[in-house]
């Protein structure tokens, strides 16, 4: 089933739940064990998120140093085939521009379709420090946007070379979204004019990046409906588990924490998850309370806090 038909259907807020592969080396047990902990509370859907390859530099015995390229999280599509599979849990794989092929996107489209899934998620991807060389005609998509027509083309049976007789793929497709602006953008109004160009290229729905502050994603949904944006807005919420994440989380996703938050985890640094569950518990109860019809939790490796906030809401 679509997300969006999710969305249609609640007769109440759904939780729905972001994770992440394991890395290389590692076992899908721990996938299992992750979505275990989040399915007593009923997610309408999990995303998967998506990596692309990087270039890792080893030093030889020799001096010599040697470059090998890998996927450090490589395994987005079989877990998705397992989670919706086995636990009947619809799933959202992310797809990426950056380090994919447009032939390979295809390629997974097709793997996904095949898998019985439905949705995805049309995101651009950071550069890495491997930048894959186009061979043979390859193409590229460059923005989200490219993706989500490249996914939309599929739902008309276009794909990348004419086929006779092709059959339809039709995924639901949502997008990424930045209540604080994306790092790149100049400013806010820039930023809704190529979210609303996701939108107008086919994108169903918008999940935002992680905020703090519920203030921020309200203005940002104003501004997104003032900018003509009319489909759902799924707000993103982390519960901070750790002090580093005060810094981390800026660095890497680009977003602000509140001083109050901060100040009252500065105080008291050993009660850093209780302070951080009662701030997403009390952020979580006033999206609930403005009626969101969906709130996404970025769990990644870890769903215990977030399972026991829902719980504890009742
Ligand atoms: P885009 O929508 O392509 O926008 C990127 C920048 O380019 C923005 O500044 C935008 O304003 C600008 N822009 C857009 N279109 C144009 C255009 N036509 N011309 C000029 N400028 C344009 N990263 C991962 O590696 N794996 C994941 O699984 C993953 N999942 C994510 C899930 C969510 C919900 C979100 C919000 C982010 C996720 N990311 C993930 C991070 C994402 O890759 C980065 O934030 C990336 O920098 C931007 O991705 P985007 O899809 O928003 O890009």
């Amino acid at each position: 089933m679509h997300v969006t038909e999710h969305l249609d259907r609640a007769d109440r807020t759904l939780f729905s739940f972001e994770i992440i592969p394991p890395p290389r080396g590692k076992t899908v047990r721990d996938i299992i064990e992750i979505v275990e902990q989040i399915a007593p509370v009923k997610p309408p859907f999990i995303d998967v998120t998506s990596h692309m390859a990087e270039a890792i530099y080893e030093e030889l015995d020799d001096g010599s140093i040697k470059r090998r390229i890998r996927k450090k999280r490589p395994g987005t599509i079989s877990i998705c085939g397992i989670i919706q599979n086995r636990y009947g849990i619809e799933t959202v794989p992310h797809l990426l521009c950056a380090g994919f092929t447009r032939e390979e996107t295809e390629d997974a489209i097709i793997e996904l379709n095949y898998l019985g899934i439905e949705n995805v998620l049309a995101i651009r991807g950071d550069q890495s420090n491997y930048n894959k060389v186009l061979r043979d005609g390859r193409t590229r998509n460059v923005y989200a946007q490219d993706l989500v027509e490249q996914v939309i083309d599929l739902r008309e049976a276009k794909f990348l070379e004419d086929i006779a007789h092709s059959e339809t793929i039709d995924f639901c497709v949502g997008v990424g979204g930045y209540p604080e602006k994306h790092v790149e953008s100049p400013n806010m109004k820039t930023d809704l004019k190529y979210l609303k160009a996701k939108v107008d290229a086919g994108a169903d729905y918008i999940v935002t990046q992680m905020f703090f502050d519920n203030t921020l994603f309200m203005d940002y949904v104003r501004k997104c409906r003032e900018a003509g944006i009319t489909v759902p807005i799924i707000p993103g919420l982390k519960p901070i588990e750790s002090v580093r994440q005060l810094s981390s989380l800026p660095k890497h996703f680009h977003i602000s924490m509140p001083e109050d938050l901060v100040d009252e985890i500065m105080e008291s640094p050993q009660h850093v998850k209780e302070i951080g569950k009662s701030w997403t518990a009390k952020q979580l109860e006033g999206l609930v309370n403005s009626g969101t019809e969906c709130i996404h939790f970025y769990v990644m490796n870890n769903a215990r806090t977030t399972v026991d906030i829902i719980r504890e809401l009742g």
